[in-house]
């Protein structure tokens, strides 16, 4: 073994052995946590229904929330800046979002019927959203992509769809490694995030049997890597001159831009999905385009597609969506809330530069993930001990080392938090810190 291979295999013990100490740190604090997941475990896999949230040695259990603030049953106390990966943005008790969904309990939850908030919801979406003309709601971000999927093999009578490494758009279309078995069986043709080259030279191949391209503006958990704005224009030519649709998934990025990351880009693509934050954190979904395509769902037509789910249009989703995006996310507040995720980014990227940290962060407004940039073999032991350690001090992000700000946080909290980074950093120099 030379002797940067011996120092690589010694450093990678280490980190193991702070992670097992950290490990054991947290399950002595959380005694009650581990209680809950014992019950879970008789009555789910695992104790889990949501393999993203388990971690070991035994997933948090959270009792409720405040504000950016969560609490779990052992009363420890966090400032929450995982945000519900995303689709909390609005925190945990926002008054606007509490008053819309007690007024929809008042008026009567299943009307088996149109209803007028489903109304209201979707005149904002189409206002918004520069491609969206008509829209059609689901009940989660997965469901979503599954039915733009559809809507692009149905539109153009082909069935090949290219999709990115790296990329997530639901439980059945993930596109990490390991390869995930249970993908729905569309043909997918999969090729590298962000290589312009590789992605004509797909498009092309397959021109003629590609239905569609379905790209995140930014990958999401992939780890908020932005979609060079080339890349993306390059896609929108190719699919257009192939003939295939393409499928803008903004379940995370449309938090960028009250327009979602296409308006600030200025691509307009065939077919836009949304999620998340968009039924005020209630489960939702949505997928739309131009009249002309979601048209192929007009049930006054004849052959027309029938797309049915008995809660596309419950009216709290429909409520607490509209009531957030009109009353809460104007221009302005998203703005200050990207603005404060750029300046974090900012921050805490000069101060890991600044002590030689082996960690860097990317992404786009208020997203963001951390990166392991040592040796790879340790990258995911090294996010995990970044994760407990934090935990550790009050901040809870995801594993994975993940951000989603919600509105609530702070100047002051975000404060905190980069010299909560530095204390975790410097008290594992050995670690974390140096070449
Ligand atoms: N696409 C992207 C980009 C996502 O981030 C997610 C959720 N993390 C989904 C799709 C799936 O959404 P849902 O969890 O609501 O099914």
């Amino acid at each position: 073994m030379n002797v940067a291979a011996s120092s690589d295999a010694s450093h990678g013990d280490a980190l193991c052995a702070a992670l097992a100490a950290a490990k054991a740190r947290y399950a002595e604090r959380r005694p009650e946590s581990r209680t809950e997941w014992h019950s879970a475990a008789r009555v789910m896999p695992g104790g889990n229904t949501r393999t993203i949230l388990y971690f070991d040695p035994f997933p948090v259990c959270m009792t409720g929330g405040s504000g950016c603030s969560l609490v779990d049953v052992d009363g420890i106390r966090y400032v929450d800046l995982l945000g519900e990966y995303t689709a909390g943005i609005y925190g945990h008790s926002n008054p606007v979002i509490q008053a819309a969904v007690i007024e929809a309990l008042r008026n009567g939850l299943s009307l088996s019927a149109h209803n007028q908030a489903e109304i209201r919801l979707a005149s904002v979406i189409c206002a918004r959203y520069p491609s969206i003309e008509l829209v059609r709601f689901t009940n989660s971000g997965t469901e979503a992509n599954l039915l733009a999927l559809a809507t692009a093999a149905a539109f153009t009578g082909r069935e090949r769809v290219l999709v990115f490494e790296g990329a997530y758009h639901g439980s059945l279309l993930k596109f990490g490694e390991p390869r995930s078995p249970i993908n729905v069986p569309h043909r997918f043709i999969i090729a590298p995030y962000n290589d312009i080259d590789a992605a004509r030279a797909a498009i092309r191949e397959h021109s003629g049997h590609l239905a569609g391209v379905l790209v995140e503006p930014m990958l999401g958990a992939g780890g908020c890597i932005p979609g060079d704005p080339a890349f993306l224009g390059a896609l929108a030519e190719e699919a257009r001159a192939a003939g295939a649709l393409l499928i803008f998934d903004e379940i995370q990025t449309a938090r960028l831009s009250t327009g979602g990351r296409q308006a600030l880009l200025g691509i307009t693509p065939d077919l836009t999905t949304l999620g998340k934050y968009h039924g005020g954190g209630l489960s939702f979904g949505a997928f739309g385009g131009s009249a002309e395509l979601m048209s192929l769902y007009d049930p006054r037509k004849p052959g027309a597609l029938s797309h049915a789910g008995t809660f596309n249009n419950n009216v709290l989703s429909m409520a607490a969506g509209h009531a957030g995006l009109v009353k809460v996310l104007t221009a302005e507040t998203l703005d200050g809330l990207n603005g404060r995720g750029d300046s974090l980014r900012a921050r805490l990227n000069e101060l890991l530069a600044g002590i030689d940290a082996r960690f860097k962060l990317t992404g786009l407004g208020s997203l963001m993930n951390f990166h392991f940039t040592g040796e790879p073999a340790c990258a995911s032991a090294a996010l995990s001990l970044l994760f407990f350690d934090l935990l550790e001090r009050g901040y809870y992000i995801a594993p994975r080392g993940f951000i989603a700000l919600s509105l609530p946080v702070d100047d002051p909290t975000l404060d905190s938090f980069v010299d909560a980074v530095r204390e975790v950093m410097l008290s594992r120099a050995a670690l974390f810190c140096g070449r």
